[in-house]
């Protein structure tokens, strides 16, 4: 990481007396790991704290306090806050303004915009940006940051958090993105009191009943095309109805097809409430599926990306596996 970008991020925050905190939709572990570290470590400093999380939090990581720490004010009071007091709007883990969802314009209006993140999509929509593409989540850049500002100040449930992000992100230390930094962030935060066996066992043993139904009968509508190098499922509301599982359970659908031997495109189809369909691709054995997801407007790794397509379930289909056609076709069986 560039300690330069830190230094000037941190230069920011140690004057800042009141934070908003952004991140992307559909927040994983790393968007709200980060969220509550920042919330923690910035009241810590002295600082009034506000995390701005788009839509619903998920159920999953309220062990580390989410329903008290996050989502704190009203749109209401925060638009007056911004017209009233200079508050400084800090995004962490989103790649682009538009990811920050309904609060957009809420981050638009601050004071001044920092950005803290580790895609290497990022737009640089801040006035100071910290953005390390080598990290494999941004809550490893945040251990970085906190380190520059005082990491006396890192407690046990501020390391919990960030240890969190760091597990969710590099798929517990397993995905292509895991290097010796993820350990060493990793060694880091144990040290400082997160512990490695209740937090994997809070996110994978976690689950609702209905999560696991979901996912069986999203593997039992899968398909293999390309030769197997290809696996497709999709999650319809019918289905979701049907386990009684929500839309935040459908997480656990890539780990299980990601799988399979021989497969380099792993693509999950969600219809949303809206009726749009929420795409999840990704790639192993270095299929970059991020260039599919560009073509949609999304974005994220190389290795795993996503996008929405406002289209029906079926059409959404069609124009994925046109653009996988490219890379693996003509035929698809
Ligand atoms: P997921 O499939 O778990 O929703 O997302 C996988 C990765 O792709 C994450 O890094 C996420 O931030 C990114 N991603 C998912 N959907 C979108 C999208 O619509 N736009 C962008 N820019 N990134 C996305
Ligand atoms: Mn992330």
């Amino acid at each position: 990481m560039n300690r330069v970008d830190l230094e000037a991020v941190a230069a920011r925050i140690r004057p800042a007396h009141t934070v908003f905190l952004f991140t992307h939709e559909f927040a994983d572990g790393d968007a709200l790991g980060s969220m509550v570290a920042l919330v923690l470590f910035l009241r810590s400093m002295g600082k009034t704290v506000h995390a701005f999380v788009p839509g619903k939090v998920q159920n999953v990581y309220r062990f580390l306090g989410t329903d008290e720490l996050l989502n704190t004010m009203s749109a209401q009071m925060a638009s007056e806050a911004v017209r009233t007091e200079r508050v400084t709007c800090l995004s962490a883990d989103a790649a682009d303004l538009d990811r920050l969802g309904e609060w957009k314009s809420l981050f638009l209006a601050g004071a001044e915009r920092l950005v803290i993140d580790h895609h290497g999509t990022n737009t640089g929509f801040g006035d100071v940006c910290a953005v390390d593409a080598s990290a494999s989540s941004c809550c490893e850049v945040l251990l970085d940051l906190f380190s520059v500002v005082d990491v006396t100040l890192v407690d046990a449930k501020i390391a919990s958090a960030l240890y969190a992000g760091l597990m969710a992100d590099t798929g517990s230390f397993q995905y292509a993105n895991t290097g010796v930094q993820s350990f060493l962030h990793g060694a880091r935060l144990v040290e400082l009191g997160a512990s490695p066996d209740a937090i994997a066992c809070s996110i994978y043993e976690g689950k609702p009943y209905a999560a696991l139904r979901l996912t069986a009968a999203a593997v039992s509508a899968s398909r293999l095309l390309y030769a197997g190098q290809v696996v497709v499922s999709h999650v319809t509301r019918e289905m979701l109805e049907h386990s009684g599982a929500l839309d935040e359970d459908t997480d656990g659908i890539t780990d299980e097809l990601r799988r399979i031997a021989g497969t380099k495109v792993v693509v999950v189809f969600r219809e949303a409430l809206d009726g749009s369909v929420k795409v999840s691709l990704r790639g192993k054995y270095g299929f970059d599926v991020r260039r599919i997801a560009t073509v949609f407007g999304g974005g994220g790794h190389p290795l795993a990306a996503g996008c929405t397509i406002a289209t029906g379930l079926g059409e959404a289909e069609a124009l994925v596996l046109t653009e996988l056609d490219r890379y693996l076709g003509p035929s698809r069986i």
